[in-house]
C-alpha cells in the first residue's frame, strides 16, 4: 500500500467510529463476550469464600470481606466504600475439636455454634447425658443437679439420616410411611419433652442458660438439614459454656451409647473471642451517571453469611453476580447515563439491617431509583422475575428483558404485576418503602436442604456456568434500566385477596433496621 493512502483510511476509520454509535445490540454483545472470556468468576469466588471465608456480622472476616471488596472495585478504577449502618456484638470463632474417648476412641464430626463461648485452654473432658423425660418443672428442677460437670443432649436422636427423597426412591411405600409417622411422633414427643421442662430454647432465660447455671459444662445439639451429612449452624444461645453442634451421625452416636448406659465421654477443645461491640458496614460501589447522576440504578447482594460453612450459596454467589457484572459494565459501559450503584449489605441474616439502613440514610436514592436488582437464593440460573405488584413493571421489565439473549431469558418465568415480596431479602426494604426493587430468582440447586445456612455452603456448591449467566443478565438489565429514556413508573397494582383467608392483601411498610445487635 503507497504512502499516501494512509491519512485517508485513518480518516474513514474516525468517521466510521464517530459516525456509527454504538448500539444497544453491540454493548450487549460486548457484555456476553467479557462474561464469557474473562470471567473473573473463579478467582473472586477463591478470594472470597476460601482465603477470607464466612462473613458473619461482627467477625474479623466481615470486615475483611468489606475491605477486600473495596480493594477490587479499586483495582477495577470503580470508586467504592465502607458506609457503617451500625454496630454488632463482636466474635471470632477458632478451633473446635471433639473426641470421643469413652467407650472408644473417635474424632467426631461437629463445630460451635455462632457467638459460642468457648473452653478452657485444654479443653474439657465429661460424660454426655440425655435431656431428661421429666413430667413437669419441678421434676426437671429436681433433676437440674444431675448436669454439674456434663454435656447436655438437647436434640431429639433422628431416625434416618437419609433424606426423604432416598426413601422414596429404595423404601417400600408401607416403610417411608412407618418412618414417617414414627418421626412425626418423635418429634411431637421431643417438643414436649422440652416444654415439660418449664423453658424454651429460645430467648431469655432458656433452657441452654439454665442448664449452663446448673453447671452443665456444654450444650450439644444436632440441627439435621434433611440431607446426607448436612447440618444449619445458627447462633449459640449460651452464655458461659460452649454449644456445639454435631453431625447427625456422630450425635446418634452419642444418644445411643448414653441411652444405652455405656456413659459416652467426649474431650471438647473449643476456641473463640468475644471482640465487644463492633462498627459494621455496607460496601457500596459506584459509577457516577453521566445524563442523569440524581437518578439511579442499583445492583444488590448481601454480604454477610452465617459460618457453618463459607456462605458460598448464600449469599457468595450473589455477591459475586454483582461484583461482576459491575466490574463488565465499568468495562462496556463507562459513561452510563443513569448512576450504577452496587450495595453489598450487611447483616440480611439478622432481619435486612444494612438494606434498611441504607433505606432510611438514602431517601435521595430509593426516590430517584430507576430499579434495583437483588439476588440471594442460592448459584443457580434465573428461573423468575416478577413486577413485585408495581402496574407498570411489565412495560419496562419487559423492555429490558427484550435484550437478554434467548438461552438466558428463555429459563425465566415472569409474573406480572405479582405481588410484593415480604421480608425474603434486601430487596424487600426498597419495596416496602415504595421503590421498584426486584428480585432475580434462582433454580434451587437443592438449597433449602444442603446449602442454605449449612456447613455445606462451601465453594464447590457453586455452579460457575450459571453463575455467570446471572452476571451477564444483570449486567444486561442495569445497562439498559440506565439506558431508558423514561423514568420507571411506581404505581402499585391493587393487591389479590389471599385465597387462605380470604383477606385483602396490603403493601409491605418500612421495618426499622436493627442497628446494634447481638449484645444483651
Ligand atoms: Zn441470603
Amino acid at each position: 500500500m503507497k504512502t499516501f493512502y494512509k491519512p485517508f483510511l485513518f480518516l474513514l476509520t474516525l468517521v466510521v467510529s464517530v459516525g456509527h454509535a454504538q448500539t444497544a445490540d453491540d454493548v450487549v454483545k460486548s457484555i456476553v463476550k467479557e462474561a464469557n472470556e474473562n470471567s473473573q468468576l473463579e478467582i473472586l469466588a477463591h478470594e472470597l469464600m476460601d482465603v477470607i471465608g464466612p462473613r458473619l456480622v461482627g467477625t474479623p472476616q466481615m470486615k475483611q470481606a468489606n475491605d477486600w471488596a473495596v480493594a477490587k472495585y479499586q483495582g477495577w478504577g470503580i470508586t467504592a466504600r465502607n458506609e457503617q449502618w451500625g454496630e454488632w456484638r463482636g466474635w471470632e470463632r477458632g478451633i473446635t475439636h471433639i473426641d470421643l474417648v469413652e467407650p472408644r476412641v473417635r474424632t467426631l464430626e461437629g463445630m460451635m455454634l455462632a457467638w459460642s463461648p468457648g473452653t478452657p485452654k485444654k479443653g474439657v473432658t465429661a460424660e454426655c447425658v440425655i435431656l431428661p423425660d421429666v413430667a413437669n418443672a419441678e421434676e426437671f428442677k429436681a433433676w437440674l443437679p444431675n448436669a454439674k460437670g456434663k454435656f447436655v443432649l438437647l436434640s431429639m436422636n433422628q431416625p434416618t439420616g437419609r433424606p426423604d427423597y432416598n426413601w422414596e426412591e429404595f423404601a417400600t411405600d408401607e416403610s417411608f410411611k412407618k418412618m414417617r409417622d414414627e418421626r412425626n411422633a418423635m418429634n411431637r414427643a421431643w417438643r414436649q419433652r422440652i416444654r415439660n421442662t418449664g423453658h424454651s430454647t429460645r430467648g431469655a432465660n432458656s433452657l441452654q442458660q439454665v442448664l449452663e447455671d446448673a453447671g452443665a459444662v456444654g450444650i450439644i445439639q444436632s440441627n439435621w438439614s434433611r440431607g446426607f451429612g448436612v447440618n444449619k449452624i445458627f447462633g449459640a444461645n449460651t452464655k458461659k459454656v460452649p454449644t456445639v453442634d454435631l453431625s447427625l451421625e456422630d450425635y446418634g452416636l452419642l444418644y445411643r451409647l448414653a441411652e444405652h448406659g455405656s456413659k459416652p465421654q467426649i474431650r471438647l477443645k473449643a476456641e473463640s473471642k468475644d471482640l465487644g461491640p463492633q462498627p459494621t458496614y455496607n460496601t457500596i460501589a459506584e459509577i457516577k451517571g453521566s445524563e442523569k447522576p440524581n437518578e439511579y440504578v442499583m445492583l444488590s447482594a448481601h454480604f454477610d453469611s452465617w459460618d457453618g460453612g463459607t456462605g458460598a450459596t448464600d449469599n457468595g454467589t450473589g455477591t459475586l453476580v454483582m461484583m461482576e457484572a459491575l466490574r463488565i459494565l465499568k468495562k462496556i459501559y463507562p459513561n452510563p447515563k443513569r448512576t450504577i450503584l452496587v450495595g453489598h449489605w450487611g447483616s440480611e441474616e439478622q432481619g435486612l439491617n444494612g438494606s434498611r439502613a441504607f433505606v432510611e440514610d438514602h431517601p435521595e436514592v430509593v426516590d430517584n431509583l430507576q430499579a434495583l436488582f437483588n439476588q440471594d437464593n442460592g448459584t443457580g440460573r434465573v428461573v423468575r422475575l416478577s413486577g413485585q405488584g408495581f402496574l407498570h413493571a411489565y412495560d419496562y421489565l419487559g423492555r429490558w428483558m427484550e435484550k437478554v439473549p434467548r438461552n438466558i431469558s428463555s429459563q425465566i418465568e415472569t409474573t406480572f404485576p405479582g405481588t410484593p415480596g415480604g421480608g425474603g431479602s434486601d430487596y424487600a426494604a426498597f419495596v416496602a418503602a415504595g421503590a421498584p426493587g426486584f428480585s432475580l430468582s434462582s433454580l434451587n440447586w437443592s438449597y433449602f436442604s444442603y446449602t442454605w445456612h449449612t456447613n455445606r455452603d462451601t465453594y464447590d456448591k457453586i455452579v460457575f456456568d450459571d453463575v455467570r449467566n446471572n452476571a451477564i443478565l444483570t449486567a444486561i438489565l442495569v445497562y439498559m434500566a440506565s439506558e431508558d429514556p423514561e423514568t420507571t413508573s411506581r404505581e402499585r397494582s391493587v393487591l389479590p385477596v389471599n385465597p387462605r383467608n380470604g383477606q385483602q392483601r396490603t403493601w409491605p411498610t418500612p421495618r426499622k433496621a436493627n442497628r446494634k445487635g447481638g449484645m444483651n
